[in-house]
């Protein structure tokens, strides 16, 4: 996440981070919910539904994984379920769908864990991290000049095959199958792809999403993700620093952090802050 605060309230500098969901907050986003929430540090009012399930299966792959790290043995699917239950029933407020209760969402994390206990991903390679913290310099894109921000960001899954060849697994959990995933330039990927290629040098990196498909009966899936562009990644990165910058400056910082408002209205954490 961005942590961006105006330089005459930033206590160290080293501190300074962006991160692939705030550049995307800024650039494909909203502005303003970037205010409310990295400028501002106000708490969302609750979070959807789709997100605390999200973070659930989240919760569960990675004890599971980190279990099959340091043990090597896999996790007992009530295990998991318990996990994924105890991050629903904590979340504070959730904004449910129609017809969902808390039950309900409980009920499809046990469903999805349940598929993904017997189709999920087991990497053939050692696990060298799971939800693995980087944090790396940045250089400006164009003049190579350092820049006091610095790269944050969490790998969900990272392995090393055989051949030494890493490979960077994200899990997603999402509504449904589409046709072209893996397939197109992702920011995220991309940064990705930037970390660990800059924290294992000369290593061959692969990336891949491990979709948690939530349809009526779910299926998990491994898409492999094409190369990515990272130089075409850090540019939009530079971008959204310099957005956000230049918003800082200003004695308004709204006016550059402005609302945009979409489809994503509905269910934004800052919807009652923001009408
Ligand atoms: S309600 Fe809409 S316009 Fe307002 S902050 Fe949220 S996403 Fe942006």
């Amino acid at each position: 996440m961005v942590i961006l605060q105006k330089p005459d309230i930033q206590e160290n500098y080293d501190d300074i981070h962006v991160s692939a969901s705030s550049v995307n907050a800024i650039i494909d986003g909203c502005p303003r919910e970037v205010l409310y929430r990295y400028v501002l540090g106000l708490e969302p009012q609750d979070k959807s539904s789709s997100l605390i399930l999200g973070s659930a299966m989240h919760e569960a792959l990675a004890a599971f994984y980190l279990a099959l790290q340091q043990s090597k043995v896999e996790m007992k699917l009530a295990d998991m379920v318990e996990i994924a239950h105890g991050v629903i029933e904590s979340a504070q407020a959730i904004n449910f769908k129609e017809g969902e209760t808390l039950e309900t969402l409980k009920a499809q994390a046990s469903n999805l864990l349940t598929v993904w206990h017997k189709n999920g991903y087991r990497p053939q390679g050692t696990i060298l991290g799971v939800e693995m913290k980087f944090s790396i310099d940045l250089k400006n894109p164009h003049t190579g000049e350092e820049l006091q921000e610095r790269l944050l960001g969490y790998i969900d899954l990272l392995t090393e095959n055989p051949d030494g060849t890493m490979v960077v697994t994200d899990h997603k959990t999402i509504a449904r199958r589409e046709s072209d995933r893996g397939q197109s330039q992702d920011l995220q990927m991309g940064l990705y792809q930037y970390a660990v290629e800059t924290l294992f040098p000369g290593r061959k990196v692969i990336l891949q999403f491990q979709d948690i498909i939530k349809t009526k009966s779910p299926t998990v899936t491994i898409t492999p993700v094409i190369e990515q562009d990272k130089n075409a990644a850090l540019k939009q990165v530079y971008s959204a620093i310099t957005h956000m910058n230049t918003a800082l400056m200003l004695p308004d910082p709204s006016v550059l952090l402005y609302r945009r408002p979409s489809w994503r209205c509905a269910s934004c954490g800052y919807r009652a802050q923001c009408r």
